[in-house]
This record gives C-alpha cells, sequence and structure tokens, in this order.
C-alpha cells in the first residue's frame, strides 16, 4: 500500500508552511513511480514555496517490494542511534506480516527477502541502488572502511563516512560520494569518486572471513559501518508501536 496525503510541511530556513504530497508507506509495484524518485533522489523532497530551498522530509516508511524481495524500514536520521530497537521493530513486522500470519504461499517467499533498516530517505536510496546492482551491502559497508583506511587523503578532507550515489553501467565502477553523519554533527565536505569494480569482487571474495568480526552487522537488518560509531546513551523515543502515526509497523492489525 502507498497512501499519499497531502501534508503541511513546515520549512526549516524560513519556517513557511506549505502542503505536499507525502506517502505513509511505499509499495514499488503498485506504486513504481515512487521507487523512480527514491532511485532519482526526489523522494518527499521539495522546494520551499516562500525561500525556494530544497526541504528533504524525513518520517518513518515501510519500504516494499514484493517482485524483487525488498522488505525496508525508514525511520528519520535522528533515530540511528536507536538501530538495535528499530531493527528489531522492522524484523518482528516482518515477521509477523509474511511469516507468522501469512497464508502458507506467502509464506514460503519469505527466505528470499532481504529485510533491512536505513535512517532517512538517502540511505533508502543507496540500498536500493546496491539491491538493484546485485551488490552485496555487506562488502559495500566494509569497502567503505577499507576505503577510508586505505586513501588518508579523504581523511584529510575531513570526510568521515560514505554512501553509493550509483553503478557505471559500462565497466561496473561503483560510485561513492561523502555523506555527513547522521546526526550532523560533522559536516563532510562533497567528495566523489569512482572504485573499479574488482576492488570491490576483492571485499566481496573475502567476505566469509570477515563474518565472526562483522557477526551482528552480517546477521541483522542494519547492514552499515555506522553502527560502530562511539556512542553515549541511546536517546529515548519512545515505544514505537504506541503511537497512531506508526501503524506501519503493524501491517497485520491495520
Ligand atoms: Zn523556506
Amino acid at each position: 500500500m502507498s497512501t499519499i496525503l497531502n501534508t503541511p510541511i513546515t520549512c526549516p530556513a524560513c519556517e513557511n508552511v506549505f502542503v505536499a504530497p507525502i506517502a505513509d508507506s511505499v509499495g514499488a509495484n503498485r506504486a513504481p513511480h515512487l521507487l523512480d524518485a527514491v532511485l532519482a533522489g526526489t523522494f518527499h523532497r521539495f522546494s520551499c514555496t516562500r525561500c525556494h530551498r530544497a526541504v528533504q522530509v524525513e518520517k518513518e516508511i515501510l519500504f516494499t517490494d514484493f517482485a524483487r524481495g525488498h522488505w525496508i524500514g525508514v525511520f528519520p536520521p535522528e533515530d540511528e542511534p536507536r538501530f538495535q530497537e528499530c531493527g528489531e521493530l522492522v524484523t518482528s513486522t516482518f515477521h509477523e506480516a509474511l511469516v507468522e500470519k501469512a497464508p502458507a504461499f506467502v509464506a514460503t517467499w519469505a527466505p528470499r527477502f532481504t529485510v533491512r533498516v536505513v535512517f532517512g530517505v538517502p540511505e533508502l536510496r543507496e540500498k536500493l541502488i546496491c539491491l538493484h546492482n546485485e551488490l552485496d551491502d555487506r562488502a559495500i559497508e566494509i569497502l567503505k572502511l577499507d576505503l577510508l583506511a586505505d586513501r588518508p587523503e579523504l581523511v584529510e578532507r575531513g570526510v568521515v563516512a560514505l554512501r553509493v550515489d550509483g553503478v557505471i553501467a559500462e565497466d561496473g565502477a561503483i560510485a561513492f560520494v561523502s555523506r555527513p553523519f547522521p546526526d550532523a554533527s560533522i559536516a563532510a565536505p562533497p567528495v566523489a569518486f569512482l572504485v573499479p569494480r574488482d576492488v570491490y569482487d576483492a571485499v566481496l571474495a573475502a567476505l566469509p572471513a570477515l563474518a565472526d568480526a562483522h557477526a551482528e552487522m552480517f546477521a541483522g537488518p542494519y547492514v552499515n559501518v555506522l553502527r560502530y560509531l562511539p556512542r553515549g546513551a541511546v536517546p529515548d523515543r519512545g515505544s514505537p508501536r504506541a503511537s497512531v502515526e506508526r501503524r506501519i509497523w503493524q501491517p497485520s492489525r491495520a
């Protein structure tokens, strides 16, 4: 299901309030234009009607693509420190919908699904670029660690985190861009570069040997090296299932 509601949006730059179409969830097969918008980087991105700045709306969304087998819970970037709780919520929602309360023929689909949790629409876009190009996102995350370790010039330029931006059709090279930390405490300068496909292939081949060292990231829905950031106390934002606007996490009870 993808229900679109015209919703008041407050521009963070000028506090102008304008109305924009906001999706509560995205079903990629019934609403392929929403999938296209995510991949194009235009999903939930609007121009303020007064100051014309770009406003990226972030909210909780359940993204599903039954044809390709993708089940991705999207949370606002500020929820990233709560990745454990959010990941468990996405996983249990998936199990309720496709295993426990699903008709027998639907339950047979479950093993082929990739279940993930992401924080922010740009991270959803990155995850879909990987999935659509048959890139193993675990290998991509390990590759990010290698790139930052092997390229001191990136760290010298202030780059602290990377994001996949695309795949070159001709040779399979992977385009990376710098990205801010989830809480935007460290703003990364814009850096973009290509990584040859054989560099990724080498990481992919080495993946089995890394399974123990990265057991939680490899087994759970939050596949992102940012999970290794040092953190203070995880902010308490309440039980996600408690509020009405979060009923997307109760698909079998709706
Ligand atoms: Zn504005």
